[in-house]
């Protein structure tokens, strides 16, 4: 089935107005000077910034996306902000359980899977996140933990529209270090089963990202993998040349 590739940035706490307002302006600029482009491009500023993104995306190709969501739609809960929020500001997309959130705020599958069925439940596409830690590697244990990370998450109701998973390896994200194309097709490839066991037909529909250390040097090396349908791109989103060269490397196409 062919998957259009969906190429992701992630800005996490980064970004004051007017320098991530000239990152969205350079980025729509160069999308716009390549009508025909066929990859989806997505950016995921923070909540303090989905409004004005919002605005300087609008009308263009680009979307916009959001960055871990609350369970619930509104409520007592000081200092979260819910996927109904992040909607009203013209995000389509969020993005759940990313490792930083598995990892510092002890986020388990349930709590994943409780923010992206909220997500889907609005009409957004969940982005969710999954990935082995180093010693997990390490112990033969990738496999499993991923697809048990997947299993425990999937959101009921998911489909191919309102479902991406991003595979991250936690050793790579923001690392500099990347695992071999062989071992991201050797994950992609279980996710892919998972998801089969999970939604049967709806499964092979489901875009996988690869996320950990992309840029524009390694991106197309991962893009041509079998089941890798894009690309989740932390530190590189935040250079707008950089963030725009992984995407024309979707393509195939030189920055
Ligand atoms: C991420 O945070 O999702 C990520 C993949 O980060 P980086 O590209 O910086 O490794």
């Amino acid at each position: 089935m062919a998957r259009r590739k969906l190429i992701a940035g992630n800005w996490k706490m980064n970004g004051h107005r007017a320098e991530a307002m000239a990152l969205t302006d350079a980025l729509v600029a160069s999308r716009r000077a390549v009508p025909g482009f066929d990859a989806e491009m997505l950016i995921c500023p923070p909540a303090t910034m989905l409004d004005r993104v919002g605005q300087h995306l609008e009308g263009s190709p680009i979307m916009l996306g959001a960055q871990d969501t609350h369970h619930q739609h509104a409520g007592a809960y000081t200092g979260d902000y819910s996927a109904a929020m992040a909607k009203d500001l013209g995000a389509r997309f969020v993005i759940v359980g990313h490792s930083e959130r598995r990892d510092h705020h002890r986020e388990s599958n349930e709590q994943v899977k409780g923010k992206a069925e909220a997500v889907i439940g609005l009409g957004l596409t969940a982005i969710i996140c999954v990935g082995e830690s180093e010693a997990e590697r390490r112990a033969g244990r990738a496999t499993e933990v991923v697809c048990g990370q997947v299993c425990g998450s999937l959101p009921k109701g998911a489909d191919e529209q309102n479902l991406v998973i991003a595979y991250e390896p936690i050793w790579a994200v923001g690392s500099g270090r990347i695992p071999t194309g062989e071992e991201v097709v050797e994950i992609h490839s279980a996710i892919r089963h998972c998801l089969r066991d999970a939604l049967g037909s709806h499964a092979d529909g489901v875009r996988i990202l690869y996320g950990g250390s992309v840029k524009p040097s390694n991106a197309r090396d991962f893009l041509v993998l079998s089941d890798v349908d894009g690309c989740l791109v932390g530190g590189a989103s935040l250079k707008a040349d950089e963030f725009w060269a992984i995407a024309l490397a979707s393509q195939g196409l030189p920055a």
